[in-house]
Formats: C-alpha cells, structure tokens, sequence
C-alpha cells in the first residue's frame, strides 16, 4: 500500500511508514476488537487519498484531533497524531488496562474505543 502522506513511500504490512511515521488502521480490525465503534465526528474533507481504494478521504475528527479516513476501509494517524487521540481519550476518563501499553498504538486505539460512547 501507498503512503497516503508522501509521495512516493510504500507502508509495512503492519500499515506504518517508515518515512513519515504514519499509521494506517483498519477500521474493521478495530471494531471487530472493540466492544463499541468508533465514534467519529465532522467530516471535513481530506486532500489525501485511501491507500486501499484511491478515493479522497475525508477529514473527521476523533476525540477532536483530526485525522483522514476512508469510510470503508480504514484511517490515517499522522505520526504523533495517535498518540494525541489516546492522550485526549484518557483526559475524558479513558484508563488504560494495566496490559495496554498506550504506546502499542492499535492496541491502545481498541482500548480507547471500548470506552467510547455513541451518542
Ligand atoms: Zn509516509
Ligand atoms: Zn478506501
């Protein structure tokens, strides 16, 4: 798959880019772990592309950090942005389970996501 913030940089099969230090997620993967969906709001649009299907995505936000996604296939943390969103998630009362290493990002994401509450 192609980075959707550089140029010309492919990712992982773990969806990182080792250029930008992006991440890419799958969203299913998630829900599939979570107990809840994620809970995304606005929808600005994005100038970057899915790096599964090439269609724009859009620009939602996540506990109020913005990132890119692709309604159907996944989303895009810029590098450090993933972390902002676990950092936000914990000061709205997300505790981390003692396993849970808030680094180990997808991990921490699940985790977040499973205190997330629909409206
Ligand atoms: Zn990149
Ligand atoms: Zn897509």
């Amino acid at each position: 798959m192609r980075c959707p913030a550089c140029v010309d940089a492919d990712l992982d099969k773990e969806g990182n880019c080792r250029r930008c230090g992006g991440q890419w997620v799958d969203e299913l993967l998630v829900e599939h772990q979570a107990s809840h969906s994620l809970r995304v709001t606005g929808g600005r649009y994005s100038e970057r592309h899915c790096p599964m299907c090439d269609e724009k995505m859009d620009e939602p936000l996540i506990f109020d950090v913005p990132i890119d996604r692709c309604e159907a296939h996944g989303m895009w943390f810029d590098k450090a942005e993933l972390e902002k969103v676990l950092k936000r998630a914990r000061s709205e009362g997300w505790e981390p389970e003692e396993q849970v290493d808030p680094g180990s990002s997808l991990r921490g994401l699940i985790a977040a996501a499973n205190v997330w509450r629909g409206d």
